[in-house]
């Protein structure tokens, strides 16, 4: 590993908001409230009248009912190709709710608190997404050898569902980029793989009876959390097993069972109880597999409990899947981060982002950005301005690569 720019890391820990070429940026965006639930498209239109008016050609894709939008913007190299080789720089417009959280100042109004910026979206994750916009045109002054792409999407927290007719277009618009930067907070270090993540709800149907009576009746709470355990176990099996890669904060796949709910009253053999589990998985490991494994484990429950009631039954509905993505950095998009995150290292995170999605699509992906995650979608949610000048010079140093002087 290369020790960091000292000069740069000095400059960094000074930094001062009228030295950071993306603050006034920062604040327009944060100040456009893109919680989730909301429409972002005030935001979107914002965002594609300035990068048109820098003379990108712009691309929406809409979620149903049309109050969300994805941008795709892209500027073409100085030859005209607007398609082969370029990099994509990605983020999510959205952000989380600040519902009951006990904020000192107001979220949607970025505000610098000593040397941190306060407001939602600071770190996740509107300043990478700022400081990308606020350096296009000094891209466009020095020039492009390749093509620049922004990819803006809806919907991430609520489990990257936005991004996806956003990468359909992409791909269908012949669109090859060398690869994709996601701009979610890792401090700035460079992260080049992540676990995937599927889950899903089981709904177990039993037979009511008083509970005196408890062989007349089928007890769904009790069918389920022998699943449960059994799941548990699974996860005790993961965790010392061999299948592990000390690369990442959490070095082995982790089963677990969010939620549960179920019965009425403690004299009623429970008619139905339902929970929630995921897997967030290794690269490597096969999801579908663990869930076939607890099917195939419910399954052996159910003679007993249709032999009581024919009508009931363990049912399985999947509610999310993400992939994972991991080829240890061996990619130019990765050797595009080392070099202007001026460091060697390279890390792998547990949590799951659009990096993994770009990455399926033959666009190789790389996860960098300022701040922490501990500090996302907490109230008084912070930035340091040492980030944001870091993010500033890795942009500095991805003109080397994109421009042609
Ligand atoms: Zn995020």
């Amino acid at each position: 590993m290369n020790a960091p720019d000292s000069r740069h890391r000095l400059s960094a820990a000074h930094a001062r908001p009228e030295d950071l070429a993306g603050f006034d940026m920062i604040r327009r965006l944060v100040a456009f409230p893109t919680v989730s639930r909301d429409s972002n498209l005030e935001l979107i239109g914002w965002v594609r009248a300035y990068l048109e008016d820098l003379g990108a050609t712009t691309r929406l894709t809409f979620n149903d009912d049309r109050r969300k939008a994805n941008l795709f913007a892209t500027f073409p190299a100085r030859d005209g190709n607007a398609t082969t080789g370029g990099i994509v720089l990605s983020g999510h417009t959205d952000v989380v709710p600040v519902d009951g959280q006990p904020w000192d100042t107001d979220p949607f109004e970025a505000t610098l608190v000593g040397d941190r910026l306060h407001g939602r979206g600071v770190t996740d994750m509107k300043s990478f997404s700022a400081i990308g916009l606020a350096f296009v045109p000094q891209f466009l002054r020095r020039g492009l050898a390749r093509p620049l792409h922004f990819a803006l999407s809806y919907d991430e927290e609520v489990g990257c569902i936005g991004v996806h007719p956003l990468i359909d277009d992409v791909v269908a618009q012949g669109v090859a980029p060398t690869g994709c930067i996601v701009g979610e907070p890792t401090g700035m270090q460079l992260v080049v793989a992540h676990k995937g993540k599927k889950s899903w709800r089981c709904r177990v149907r039993g037979h009511e009876a008083h509970s005196s009576l408890a062989p007349q009746g089928v007890n769904a709470v009790q069918i389920a959390c022998e699943i449960v355990a059994w799941i548990a176990g699974r996860a005790r099996a993961f965790r010392s097993g061999d299948h592990q890669d000390p690369a990442y904060d959490v070095p082995f796949t982790t089963p677990h069972v969010g939620a549960i709910r179920g019965g009425t009253a403690l004299n009623i053999i429970p008619r139905d109880c339902s929970f929630e589990f995921e897997i967030r998985h290794l690269p490597f490991d096969d999801p579908d597999a663990f869930f076939a494994d607890v099917r195939r484990h419910a399954d052996t429950f159910v003679p007993a409990m249709q032999a009581v009631d024919p009508a009931a039954y363990i049912e399985f509905d999947q509610l999310s899947t993400l992939p994972g993505f991991d080829d240890d950095g061996r990619n130019a998009i990765a050797d595009i981060g080392r070099a202007c995150s001026q460091s060697d290292a390279t890390y792998k995170v547990s949590y799951a982002t659009e990096a993994s999605l770009f990455h399926r699509a033959s666009m190789p992906a790389v996860i960098c950005g300022p701040g922490h995650i501990e500090q996302a979608h907490q109230p008084n949610e912070w930035v340091s301005l040492e980030q944001l000048a870091r993010c500033e010079a890795f942009m500095q140093s991805l003109a080397k690569h994109v421009c042609v002087a």
